[in-house]
């Protein structure tokens, strides 16, 4: 990416002033638009992101490719967070964001050529938003929380063209099992781990580890496991003060390891006492206690990350305790299997068939890293997608149908205002076509033709119209391309906020470096 060049109108080194800072934002915005561009949608292409040591990431996630690439531009970057910000909060969306937003720009810089103010544009960007955000949920509809089908298929219009085509329809209906059993805050509870190997997908009801068992001699799989998850170490405690033991017979020194024993095998009693058959250690254990673990037929993993102490007490049901004194039966939690695999040289402890889990894991393997590793974005979109609908419960018809019908009816709302507020309008509608036009262009149909024939269909009242990416139209509720409302709610705001946010631009100045 270019750097930050300073070279029209230049008052000092440092500084871009008025229309030459204009320019030179817009441009940058548009650069970056263009770049996420061609990977919109199910024709979508992917773009290959290598640094410097050779690292390769091929995805066709907007996110994601703004992330990893190198951009210096201020005014670039400001659409690179917006993308992030898409992200965090919904999951998708992100390059419809940022192909709006460019667009939205691009449609201000021909404003401003005509001489109309960027504060005019910035306010009537302002109503323009405003509406279509109205028009937007007087198009959606409802979804029942059970509904299977409408749950799959918003899971499938998010990972379509996304590199997990061939077993999309696998994947979704996996995801869509692990989200009714989940149901609330998705994206940290369905849990996606990727391994290498044979392309399959399997949905664990549980966690699966990225560690195995700390001693050979435990067992390496055990049925009907009752489960402590433990917060502490399970060794002999550093003392806070130093202090020194002074010896002076060989007795007394055997005494001393005798104590450290007793409190060691002390631990392991407590435990066994509990009933618990695998025990799942936040922190480090002792070789003595593994030891005698191994020796009473308990498997334990120790120095499990929080996020997964957290999934596991989620899925069995266990409470974390964080002193062992107080662990009893009642903390417990269940599976039905515990044991540990090896995939590719790596340990991994699974915890399977947890009777009402609140965490599950979906497994997904496949031949290449960098092939399971966009599978999962793809499904982390399609988890941020059902996380938007059980909240909100509203999608709107995908394949441009509802960017179609907000141009068409932010066009017609342009026509009540007049003056230059009409302009800046109708430049906002103008953009919404960016979304439909890519679509098609990225498939290889005529984008000019086929938006002709939606607007037909659109003004004839079939206002769930869109693009057929095998050629043609076809109605997004009846073939199940839906997406969440939120999503788009969450795009158009984020994409007026960043345009408008450059458009107020007039002056760009080096500053200080902290
Ligand atoms: P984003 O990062 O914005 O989510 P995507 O590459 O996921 O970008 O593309 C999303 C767009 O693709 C949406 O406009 C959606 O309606 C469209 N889309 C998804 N599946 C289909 C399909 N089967 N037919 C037509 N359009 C689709
Ligand atoms: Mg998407």
């Amino acid at each position: 990416m270019q750097g930050f060049s300073m070279s029209d109108n230049v008052i000092s080194e440092d500084r871009v002033m008025g229309s030459a800072a204009q320019k030179s934002n817009i441009a940058a915005a548009k650069i970056i638009a263009e770049i996420v561009r061609t990977t919109l949608g199910p024709k979508g292409m992917d773009k290959m992101l290598v640094d410097p040591s050779g690292n390769v990431v091929v995805t066709n996630d907007g996110v994601t490719i703004l992330r990893e690439m190198h951009i210096e531009h201020p005014a670039a970057n400001m659409l690179v967070e917006i993308a992030k910000t898409q992200e965090e909060q919904v999951g998708d969306g992100t390059t419809t964001a940022v192909v709006l937003a460019g667009e939205l720009l691009k449609q201000a810089e021909v404003l401003l050529e005509k001489n109309v103010h960027p504060t005019t544009i910035v306010q009537g960007y302002l109503l323009a938003q405003e509406k279509s955000l109205q028009v937007l949920s007087a198009l959606s509809k409802s979804v029942q929380l059970d509904d299977v089908q409408v749950l799959t298929n918003i899971a499938k219009t998010a990972m379509t063209g996304k590199g997990a085509e061939g077993v999309k329809d696998e994947l979704a209906t996996l995801l869509v099992e692990a989200v009714l059993l989940v149901r609330e805050h998705l994206r940290d509870r369905v849990r996606i781990v990727t391994q290498s190997g044979i392309s399959d997908a399997e949905l664990i009801k549980g966690v699966v580890l990225d560690k195995g068992k700390v001693h050979s001699g435990m067992p390496d799989a055990l049925a009907r496991a009752k489960i402590a998850l433990i917060n502490q170490p399970l060794e002999v405690k550093q003392t806070e003060i130093d202090a020194k033991v002074t010896i002076n017979d060989p007795n007394q020194l055997q005494q001393f390891f005798d104590a450290e024993e007793r409190m060691l095998k002390n631990i392991v009693s407590t435990i066994v006492e509990s009933g618990a058959t695998v025990v799942f250690c936040q922190k480090g254990i002792d070789d003595l206690v593994q030891y005698e673990l191994a020796k009473k037929n308990i498997y334990a993993c120790r120095r499990i990350k929080p996020s997964d102490m957290q999934a596991l007490s989620l899925s069995t049901g266990a409470k974390i305790v964080t002193s062992l004194k107080e662990l009893n039966e009642s903390d417990l939690g269940d599976a039905d299997h515990v044991c540990e695999k090896t995939h590719d040289k790596t340990e991994y402890t699974y915890i399977e068939g947890c009777k009402n889990p609140k965490s599950v894991t979906l497994l997904v393997r496949g031949a290449a890293e960098q092939l399971v590793e966009e599978t999962k974005r793809a499904l982390e979109d399609a988890l941020g997608d059902l996380d938007q609908v059980l909240k909100h419960r509203r999608v709107v018809a995908g394949a441009g149908a509802c960017e179609v019908e907000l141009a068409r009816q932010l066009f017609s709302y342009a026509q009540t205002l007049g003056g230059r507020q009409q302009l800046a309008v109708e430049a906002y509608a103008q953009a919404f076509y960016i979304l439909p036009h890519t679509l098609c262009e990225n498939a290889g149909l005529d984008p000019i033709e086929m938006i002709t024939i939606l607007r037909r269909e659109h003004e004839a009242g079939k206002l769930s119209m869109g693009i057929d990416i095998m050629g043609g139209v076809v109605d997004g509720f009846v073939v199940g391309v839906v997406e969440p409302l939120a999503v788009k709610y969450q795009a158009i705001q984020s994409a007026t906020q960043v345009a408008n946010m450059i458009l107020r631009i007039d002056d760009v100045i080096a500053s200080k470096s902290e």
